[in-house]
């Protein structure tokens, strides 16, 4: 069996024949033999033999001798012993030096072939083992490189599955199956399910430059034929011109797969080998199947996400749309201007023939067309529509929007516009103008020219509707505002009116009565009756004048008659207050000083006006200072403000009659509750200045202790800036006793606030 080696080393030429030509040749063994121990050593040396069948008594080198020497060479051979009786001895030495069985002579055929099998047994189950191990090795190694090209197809899947963009998922694919089939190129064909033919799509490898002009019919092409099974295809022909295939290219060998995708096949993935006459095994085709179905998820992933994309990009850009319809429609205060711009927004976003904004009159509880685009304007303009009737009212009524694709058989198709205009409506969105829940219109968009009204059209039109209703709001608003500031400057014409009546029609006959009633005692001698009378009548007009007087300022003033506008040096002007006025300062023994800087900004006014005010704070503050007091008038600039202050150390007054004091004909009451002297238009006097230019006066002030007023205005160089933006509050004002107070912000809580916690240094 199995053509093993036995060699016989025996001196006995009858035996060596028997057995080394006869009996283990016809049992299938190939043999050869020794005579002597030496030939037979270096058979062993050089054959090594399968099993080596050894007589003991051998010349020159006994079979002991070779079992010693093969020993010591490391030389590892089944031996069977052939031995007579009588050799025990040196049997048992044989049986140490490794001899596995032994025969003994004479022997007959059954115990050769019993010996020789139980003798080769265990090295033929050792080869056995060694071949297995080989075997598995082998398999190890084999299933090592299958699991490192899964691990590869598996890399490559993930990657191109995690693709997101078409062309680099073609790429990836290409790129792998030419690695992984070891092809020469490799090619992908997509369906193109409308034409219902091949086009290729991408190409690695041979011709990359090919234009991809070429389509494959799905009947006729090997590629179509992957197509049409849904199986992979594999040819080879290394004779002749080889395979040819439809593109006109000549192929050694070709593997088509299918691109499946949930039992749809999407494209074909080929490889070929056009000049090496390499054929593509059935692993290959296991491979590229398993990358086109890779492929075909990157396909689809890359196509869903491309798709997802476009759709972001589309809602981004609609969104920016919007924004800046918003942006242009909202920036307009303009009503006309805004119906405009809301119109032609919406022709410059959908294809359409006609558009009308509508707007709802509350109390007629009617709609009217303010602005249209595609229809006859003349009539739109004079039709009135009622709430409730038609689309239009139908959408104002119950807030909400409502399209139709079919007019004309719609249940609230309003024929009389359509009648009156002459128009045509097919199909119809219309969406209501919310502004704070409330309905102020509607916008409604006509005949759609390319394609049907949807609720996409729905989305954008409310979106922009949204902002035409700001816009028309704001809008409307304005105009209100704009109206009553009309009105209010035609109140303020009257009162110009009124104050040229007063001027003349006042203060002439008080000026003549005043007159004439000086005149009464140059006429004749008057007893002192009549004496106190007149003087009671000339102390009667001259209140009355000062009134009249003090009207007609104040008028001039808040109406802003005869405004000047003038480079106004205060310092000059506080100046001369100062000395007009320090001769009432001297007959009450008052002291009037004044301190001012060396150099103050211009302030831009009235210095008429300006004079008036600072001269009424100076004369009040005498005029409330008790005899041998002093008023401190000090001028300064801080922050582009000047500054003027006026101190006193006289009454004060109350915190109750702090918040009043600026207001017209309040006058505080004295300790009896009479009003004091004065007819209380002197501090609104100072106030209308201070605002007419700009500034601010405000007083701080303590019963008993004293007041100190400061006018505030803006210099010249400040104009136009926000006034007092960064100055402090009025609860941070400091110390009367500081050289620079600081000023407060807000004018009109002004008076209130500073009425309140007022500085310990008071
Ligand atoms: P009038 O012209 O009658 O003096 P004003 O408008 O100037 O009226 O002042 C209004 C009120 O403010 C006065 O009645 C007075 O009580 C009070 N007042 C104004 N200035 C001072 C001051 N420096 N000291 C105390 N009280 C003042």
């Amino acid at each position: 069996m199995s053509g093993e080696l036995i060699l016989v080393i025996d001196d006995s030429q009858e035996i060596v024949k028997y057995l080394a030509e006869r009996l283990l040749p016809t049992l299938g063994y190939r043999t050869k033999y020794a005579e002597d121990g030496r030939a037979g050593l270096q058979l062993i040396r050089q054959d090594r033999p399968d099993l080596v069948m050894l007589d003991l008594n051998l010349p020159q080198m006994t079979g002991l001798d070779i079992l010693r020497e093969l020993a010591r060479e490391g030389i590892e051979t089944a031996v069977v012993l052939m031995t007579g009786y009588g050799s025990e001895k040196s049997a048992v030495e044989a049986f140490r030096l490794g001899v596995r069985d032994y025969l003994i002579k004479p022997f007959t055929v059954d115990e050769v072939v019993e010996t020789i099998n139980r003798s080769l047994a265990e090295k033929r189950l050792r080869q056995d083992r060694s071949h297995l191990s080989e075997e598995l090795r082998l398999a190890n190694t084999e299933m090592r490189r299958q699991l490192n090209e899964m691990t590869t197809l598996f890399g490559i899947g993930k990657t191109i599955t995690a693709l997101l963009s078409v062309d680099k998922v073609l790429e990836r694919v290409l790129d792998a199956a030419v690695q992984l089939s070891n092809a020469e190129e490799s090619i992908i064909w997509l369906l193109d399910p409308e034409s219902n033919q091949l086009r290729p799509y991408a190409k690695k490898g041979l011709d990359e430059q090919d234009p991809h002009t070429l389509h494959l019919s799905v009947e006729t092409s090997h590629v179509g034929q992957v197509i049409r099974t849904g199986r992979p295809l594999r040819q080879a022909s290394f004779s002749g011109d080889g395979i040819k295939l439809k593109t006109g290219f000549l192929a050694r060998a070709v593997l088509y797969v299918p691109l499946k995708l949930r039992g749809v096949v999407l494209g074909v993935l080929g490889v070929s080998n056009r000049s090496a006459p390499r054929a593509f095994s059935e692993r290959d085709e296991f491979l590229m199947s398993a990358l086109g179905d890779y492929a075909a998820i990157a396909l689809e992933n890359a196509r869903v996400f491309q798709a997802a994309d476009r759709a972001l990009a589309a809602g981004m850009e609609e969104l920016n749309t919007l924004i800046q319809i918003t942006r242009a429609i909202t920036a307009s205060l303009d009503l006309g201007e805004v119906l405009r711009l809301a119109i032609k927004q919406v022709h410059k976003n959908w294809r359409i023939e006609a558009s009308s904004l509508w707007l709802l009159n509350e109390g007629r509880q009617t709609l009217r067309v303010v602005a249209n685009v595609g229809t006859p304007a003349g009539i739109l303009h004079q039709l009135e529509v009622p709430v409730g009737r038609g689309f239009v009212g139908q959408v104002v009524e119950s807030k909400k929007w409502l399209y139709t694709n079919d007019a004309l058989n719609h249940p609230l198709h309003y024929n009389l516009i359509d009648k009156k205009t002459g128009f045509h409506t097919r199909s119809l969105l219309c969406v209501p103008l919310n502004y704070r829940d409330k309905v102020i219109g509607a916008l409604q968009l006509v005949n759609k020219q390319d394609g049907e009204f949807d609720d996409r059209d729905v989305e954008k039109a409310l979106a922009i509707a949204t902002a035409v209703a700001i816009a028309v709001s704001n809008a409307l608003l304005y105009k209100q505002a704009e109206s009553r500031q009309q009105q209010l400057e035609a109140l303020n014409a009257a009162k110009s009116t009124f104050v040229a009546t007063v001027s003349h029609d006042l203060r002439a006959p008080l000026t003549s009565v005043s007159g004439l009633a000086g005149a009464l005692e140059q006429i004749g001698p008057l007893n002192s009756q009549q004496k106190q009378f007149v003087s009671s009548i000339t102390d009667s007009v001259q209140r009355m004048m000062d009134l009249v007087n003090g009207l007609l300022e104040l008028a001039k003033v808040t109406t802003q008659i005869e405004k000047r506008r003038e480079p106004c040096d205060l310092v000059a002007i506080v100046s001369e207050v100062t000395a007009d006025l320090q001769g009432r300062a001297l007959s009450k023994q008052i002291t009037l000083t004044l301190k001012t800087p060396a150099l103050l900004e211009l302030v831009t006014g009235d210095s008429t006006q300006l004079r008036q005010a600072v001269s009424n704070l100076v004369d009040n503050a005498i005029k409330y200072s008790a005899a041998g007091g002093k008023v401190k008038i000090t001028v300064w600039s801080q922050d582009k403000r000047a500054l003027v202050r006026v101190q006193d150390w006289g009454t004060g007054i109350a915190a109750a009659d702090l918040p009043f004091i600026f207001d017209e004909f309040y006058r505080v009451k004295d300790h009896d509750g009479r009003p004091v002297e004065g007819v209380g238009l002197g501090l609104a006097l100072v106030r209308s200045v201070a605002e007419a230019h700009g500034g601010q006066v405000w007083v701080e002030s303590k019963k008993g202790q004293g007041s100190t007023f400061t006018l505030q205005l803006p210099l010249a160089t400040a104009i136009g800036e926000p006034a007092a933006a960064d100055l402090p509050s009025p609860h941070e004002m400091v110390s009367l006793d500081s050289v620079t107070p600081k000023v407060p912000a807000d004018g009109a809580s002004l008076f209130r606030s500073a009425a309140t916690p007022l500085p310990a240094a008071l």
